[in-house]
């Protein structure tokens, strides 16, 4: 810049000189018209490079940019390193944004990229495929004109996406689709899909293959239990010395028939994709019957106290939530030594039903406990069979609450005591007094 202004300078201060010279060896008139002659040469030179400048800047082509004269060398010559520079950094951006996209393309994955308006800017072939998106036509629609299974709308709009949905694709029947949004950026999202059916044929074949198997087993098994109480009460059958034995062996069969009643309980709702009933429960009614089983169960070696917010109901399959009430009431005996106290409580917390058990037993180790929920997972194998456990039991809890969305929460100190809580969902919690619960 400052040699525009040096040569502008210059250029001014010649023609003054100039002027002046004609002026004192001609007259002030000829160095008046010498004057105005320059600076209209001098205005016609910038109106035409200008001009050069308009028209150049109608396609900006690096190698198409005018050399000027005078001062108009030097902006060109600006305009050209400009120019250049801003080619390089747009190969570059070009070549990153191309091997960006030739990586996601190469992904078994769908990869939406979606600007802050949900609108599609760019997709991978296996979205296109998986999704029924088109690439060249969809961009800078919403997404939900395209993605539209009600479980994705609610989940983009729930703003929530530390989880991922399945849904059955609308375009394959066979076909389940994983679902995930990705936060990036400022309010863009990236929206991952995935096929699998795979995953899901062979987790579908493996929950058939132990039905099938705990189903066969049980004929066989009760027909053997039965023929070995027959015998044990057929007189002069079984000889003293071998009682023991056939004891044994009806301990065992009934140890076997528990497995595989747990085992079929558990494909059975683990298999059961309809949503439970959402129908009310009366909770007073079925806590008192708990509370009676317990004490059934107990045979009178602990204390079996209920604390329960009348007014509070649930809505969900009763015969489920029966089932695992009495999982965790049935555990906190078994892992209670006689004299302990176990203390049921149904409350109201955070506008969420809890119902939980503490129990003043043996405990459970902080590692333990995230395991706790897996099949046959048990921390003490020996005890849990001494008790009658299959090891199945909390397995069976942690999916009837899947299905009703609630969670399983566990707080234990070794040798002082558990207590397990199951926070229901709001959507599922009544608080006010309901006569219609049944
Ligand atoms: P099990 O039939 O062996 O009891 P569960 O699935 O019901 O199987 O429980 C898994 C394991 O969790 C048990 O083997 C036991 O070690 C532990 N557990 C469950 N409830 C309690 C409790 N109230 N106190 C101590 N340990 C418990």
């Amino acid at each position: 810049m400052s040699d525009i202004r040096w040569k502008t300078f210059w250029l001014g201060l010649s023609l003054l000189g100039a002027s002046l010279i004609i002026w004192a060896a001609k007259s002030l008139v000829a160095a008046l018209i010498f004057l105005c002659i320059a600076l209209v040469i001098y205005i016609v030179n910038h109106l035409y490079w200008l001009h050069q400048l308009q028209i150049w800047l109608k396609t900006p082509s690096l190698n198409e940019v005018p050399d000027g004269r005078g001062v108009w060398a030097i902006i060109f010559s600006g305009l050209f390193q400009h120019q250049r520079k801003n080619s390089r950094a747009e190969v570059e951006l070009v070549t990153a944004l191309e091997g960006f996209q030739r990586a996601t393309s190469a992904l078994p994955d769908g990869v939406v990229v979606l600007n802050h308006r949900d609108e599609i800017e760019w997709c991978n072939p296996p979205a296109e495929l998986l999704l029924g998106l088109d690439a060249s036509k969809d961009s800078n629609q919403p997404i939900q004109n395209f993605v539209r299974y009600a479980e994705f709308i609610s989940y983009l709009q729930s703003k929530k996406y530390n989880n991922k949905i399945t849904v059955k694709s609308a375009r394959n029947i066979e076909t389940t689709l994983q679902i995930q949004l990705i936060v990036f950026g400022t309010s863009q999202k990236l929206l991952i899909c995935r096929n699998i059916s795979a995953q899901e044929k062979i987790d579908t074949m493996r929950r058939d293959f132990i039905a099938n198997v705990s189903h066969e087993l049980r004929t066989p098994l009760t027909v053997v239990g039965g023929f070995l109480e027959t015998l044990l009460d057929t007189k002069d059958a079984v000889t003293d010395s071998t009682r023991t034995y056939f004891d044994l062996m009806i301990n065992q069969t009934e140890r076997m028939r528990l497995i595989i009643e747990d085992l079929l309980t558990l494909s059975r709702i683990e298999s059961n994709n309809e949503v439970p009933s959402a129908s009310l429960i009366n909770m007073s009614t079925l806590l008192t019957m708990i509370q009676s089983d317990a004490n059934a169960l107990s045979n009178g070696k602990h204390t079996i106290l209920l604390d329960a917010e009348d007014s509070l109901n649930i809505k969900g399959s009763r015969e489920e939530l029966l089932s695992a009430f009495t999982n965790l009431v049935t555990n906190a005996i078994r892992y209670t030594p006689e004299g302990g106290t176990i203390t049921m409580h149904w409350q109201l917390k955070n506008k969420q039903a809890v119902f939980s058990v503490s129990d003043t037993g043996i405990g459970i180790e902080e590692r333990h406990i995230a395991r706790l929920t897996e099949r046959f997972y048990r921390v003490d194998t020996g005890r849990s069979r001494d008790t009658g456990g299959t090891g199945l039991g909390l397995a069976i809890v942690k999916h009837i609450l899947s299905r009703h969305k609630a969670k399983l929460k566990v707080k234990s100190t070794l040798g002082k005591g558990s207590t397990f809580s199951i926070v229901f969902p709001q959507s599922r919690t009544v608080s006010e007094p309901n006569k219609e619960a049944a």
